[in-house]
């Protein structure tokens, strides 16, 4: 028998670019990429788009992949971010090839510094970082040359040595690539390879007070580890050009860059900068909050790694850049958790109910499936007596029109239980409902009537005597605007924080199986959506994190378009 086919994979420009390379044998057949992070900050859920397609691709043509740490700029990396790194990627589903940092080639990175130098391409430039710009022009003003451009080649040799000695304070000097002061691309006029930085590097220690830029190390590095395809997001497209200058310029290995479009979510910001300012202003618990869309956010609050594949995958790749709606995403997190998440009975806000008819120190164990949607997820017992809880929002006195649920004089089912029907209640001093009481039909166990007749409603519930406490956090997009970006004068994005973001319900009432849940488990709780056991919980004391409620919005705006222009 044949394996199945595979289904096909929707089209995608890298994709054909790779395809046509490996027809025309450009690189031997081979397809190397790399992801390469800034250790500046936690992961988000944009950079696994880059990580999907870094590594997807490259696996899709028994490829490589490399986890490159860009740790060009000392001042703000950190060993911490490293390690979460390397967590996020693999938590992700994925396995690099080569583990390497761009600080491994700063001895190489020098060596071809002072060649470029040798040949006339690389000086020395003692004007200060305001007097470049202004040298720089604009895109409508062609730039001028510095005075320092034509200095001797010895002379650059001598100062590039002496940089790199310590000999210059921070800013006194740096090392131009010598291009083009009136080329139409900005990034080609004498763009800095080198600067002056006294700072400790997390990995380097001091060897270094010189520090590549980015458009110097990048490249190289790419053509060290060889990679052939270079993807990275559509900003670095007008630097394609000094990419390529590099490595002509040093005849080295030809890495292609190619561009694609950076994600963007509705009522989210993707950006390690702004995120690490939420964090250290106290906007949020830390990088890890649920609320965040950092991996490691989203994977405490329940996502599974399987629903940001898939999501990655449907939202595929262009030369645009877009905004997604997060509806989409929590979408393909509905998917994947109603596949695979065991559903419970739990109550949020509890009332109680007592049943005046049914024995008072009987417990029926009733049958509960645990998964409708996975037969091999088998049945558990869930315990019923005489006082219940159910939601305060099940029961209404004055039921208005079109209301369902418990009510005085109204018969509802009990899910797994048996038909009830409210008989009376109790009032506190304040007049609020405090206690209901109802009567059980006996011959509906299990939620069907013998005579068949009918409920227009069936609720779930907790055995108060064997209810487990829990704290639920609910939650609610961190900001109020679609564009967290889009602000008033005088502003930042913190004026668009939602200040209901984060509601914490304590003294929820969990069905006892819920009991010995470790951290990071998933569950549907029944009619309310799907919750993931959080970190914080302690045996006797289990908090959980509302992951995303049931109800799915994307189902109904997938007709129509998925890009918001
Ligand atoms: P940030 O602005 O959040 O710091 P960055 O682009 O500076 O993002 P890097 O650590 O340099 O972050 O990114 C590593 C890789 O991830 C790069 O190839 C980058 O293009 C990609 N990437 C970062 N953010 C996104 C995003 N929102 N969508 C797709 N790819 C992204
Ligand atoms: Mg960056």
């Amino acid at each position: 028998m044949s394996a199945p086919e595979p289904a096909p994979k929707p089209s995608n420009f890298i994709r054909d670019i790779i395809q046509d390379d490996l027809k025309t044998n450009k690189y031997a057949g081979r397809v190397q990429t790399r992801f390469p992070p800034e250790p500046n900050g936690y992961l988000h859920i944009g950079h696994a788009k880059a990580i999907c397609l870094d590594f997807g691709l490259a696996d899709e043509f028994s490829g490589k992949t490399n986890l490159r740490f860009d740790d060009t700029n000392p001042s703000k990396e950190e060993t911490e971010y490293v390690d979460s790194i390397m967590e996020d990627v693999k938590w992700l589903g994925f396995h690099w090839d080569g583990l390497f940092y761009a600080s491994d080639y700063f001895d190489q990175l020098y060596e071809w510094a002072v060649q470029l130098i040798k040949a006339g391409k690389a000086y020395v430039d003692d004007l200060s970082a305001d007097e470049i710009r202004e040298y720089r022009g604009t895109l409508t003003k062609p730039g001028k040359n510095s005075p320092y451009r034509t200095r001797s080649i010895e002379e650059n040799l001598n100062l590039f040595e002496r940089m790199k000695a310590g000999e210059f304070p921070d800013g006194a000097r740096v090392l131009r690539a010598k291009i083009d002061m009136a080329s139409p691309n900005l990034n080609m006029r004498d763009p800095v390879m080198y600067r002056i930085l006294h700072s400790e590097h997390h990995r380097t220690g001091n060897k270094w007070c010189i520090y590549p830029m980015y458009d110097y190390a990048h490249g190289q590095s790419d053509s060290l580890e060889k990679v052939t395809h270079s993807m990275c997001t559509l900003e670095f497209e007008d630097h394609r050009p000094l990419y390529n200058w590099f490595i002509q310029q040093l005849g080295i290995f030809p890495s292609q860059q190619i561009e694609f479009d950076r994600l963007n979510l509705t009522y989210t910001l993707l950006s390690k900068r702004k995120l690490l300012q939420l964090v250290e202003q106290g906007h949020v618990s830390g990088w890890d909050d649920p609320r965040m869309p950092t991996l490691s956010g989203i994977r405490r609050r329940g996502y599974n790694p399987e629903a940001i594949r898939n999501f990655c995958a449907a939202i595929g790749v262009s030369k645009t850049n877009g905004m997604i709606e997060l509806a989409m995403l929590e979408h393909f997190l509905r998917e994947d958790l109603n596949k695979h998440a065991p559903r419970v009975m739990a109550v949020l806000r509890p009332l109680k109910v007592v049943i005046d008819n049914y024995p008072e120190n009987r417990t029926e164990e009733m049958d509960a499936v645990n998964n409708p949607e996975d037969p091999g997820a088998g049945t558990r017992k869930v315990p019923f007596s005489r006082v219940l809880y159910i939601e305060q929002d099940d029961f209404r006195e004055d039921p208005p029109k079109q209301y369902y649920r418990l009510s005085p004089g109204r018969e509802v089912r009990l899910r797994y239980g048996y038909f009830i029907t409210c008989t009376n209640v109790v009032k506190n001093d304040r007049s609020e409902v405090i206690e209901v009481h109802c009567s059980y039909d006996p011959a509906t166990r299990g939620g069907n009537a013998p005579d068949g007749r009918k409920v227009k409603s069936t609720i779930h519930w907790v055995s108060a005597a064997h209810a487990i406490d829990a704290e639920v956090r609910l939650y609610d997009t961190l900001f109020t605007r679609e564009d967290p970006n889009q602000t008033e004068e005088g502003q930042d994005f913190t004026a668009n924080l939602n200040p209901k973001s984060l509601e914490a319900v304590r003294g929820a009432k969990l069905e006892p199986s819920l009991a010995g849940v470790t951290p990071g488990s998933r569950f549907q709780f029944e009619r309310l959506g799907y919750f993931c056991a959080d970190p914080e919980s302690k045996s006797g004391a289990l908090v959980f994190n509302r992951t995303v409620a049931l109800k799915d919005t994307w189902a109904k705006i997938e007709k129509g378009p998925q890009q918001k222009k």
